[in-house]
């Protein structure tokens, strides 16, 4: 009998343990350290979530096709407008040109290079930059108009703003300078318009230029004959890595490539750096 209440206790001991580890019979251990019942709430959860990253990711697809289809639009409706515009692209130096004739071009302009860069520091590196404009030229099949080497003009321009640094003063002149000749150039030649390749260079500030390039339009034109004022076009050719792509160009094309801005104190500044 002792033996059986032993038994029915072992048992009854036994089935009352059997029971504790068999609880909660379903909430089991997930390998995240959740209770399966968590982990599968998760799961319905995070398929709520794909669910809601389609919707967004085919939402933003669809925006950025719309997007991508008006730029396209914008860009042919931009070259439908300029189409067979001549323009007169004041050029500083080959490989700045590079990347800023391809541009223009894609925007639906015919340019004409006008080197007009009196602001060198010698006539011989004047030839060095204009054969590599040349060389250029003619591998993309675009005219070249000269300016004639005229320092003794440049050093007037700038008289008294000798000692600005590289980036100043002197530098708004010389702009002025440089894009006066070329808006002379265009009203001479019927050109509607003209820009520079100025503002490729990463060290040339685009709103001062194009600051440059208006007054030098409006200055250009004179009432007294009538001639309308060619427009100077506003390109940041900088933009969209313009820079990048006309070291990239210019290398491809095989170009001198100078050191210096261009005047003789620039040239001392690039020495001492
Ligand atoms: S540094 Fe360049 S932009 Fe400035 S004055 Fe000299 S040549 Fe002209």
């Amino acid at each position: 009998m002792a033996g059986a209440r032993r038994d029915a206790g072992d048992d009854g001991r036994g089935r009352a343990e059997e029971r504790k580890e068999k609880w909660p019979p379903e909430r089991k251990i997930a390998a995240n350290g959740n209770t399966v019942g968590e982990w599968m709430d998760e799961g319905k959860d995070e398929q709520m979530d794909e669910g809601m990253n389609e919707r967004k990711e085919r939402r933003m697809s669809g925006q950025k096709e719309e997007k991508e289809a008006s730029k396209m639009e914008n860009g042919k409706q931009t070259m439908a407008k300029n189409a067979s515009k001549r323009l007169l692209l004041h050029a500083c130096c080959g490989p700045c040109s590079t990347h800023c004739v391809h541009t223009v071009r894609e925007q639906g302009y015919e340019p004409v290079l006008y080197f007009s860069n009196s602001n060198i520091d010698t006539e011989e590196e004047f030839e060095r930059r204009l054969a590599a404009l040349r060389d250029f030229a003619r591998a993309v099949g675009v005219e070249v108009l000269v300016d004639p080497y005229d320092p003794a003009s440049w050093r007037r321009a700038t008289a008294g703003l000798e000692s600005e640094p590289e980036g100043g003063a002197r530098c708004d002149r010389c702009f002025l300078h440089n894009l006066s000749r070329a808006a002379a150039k265009a009203i001479e030649l019927g050109f509607d318009s003209f820009t520079t390749t100025l503002t490729v260079s990463p060290h040339k500030n685009s709103p001062r230029v194009f600051a440059a390039g208006r007054q030098a339009a409006s200055a250009t034109a004179s009432p007294a004959d009538g001639a309308a004022a060619p427009a100077f076009v506003e390109i940041d050719f900088k933009k969209k890595d313009g820079f990048l792509d006309s070291v990239r160009l210019a290398k491809a094309y095989g170009l001198y490539r100078q050191n210096y801005c261009g005047c003789v104190y620039s040239k001392a500044a690039a020495s001492r750096r």
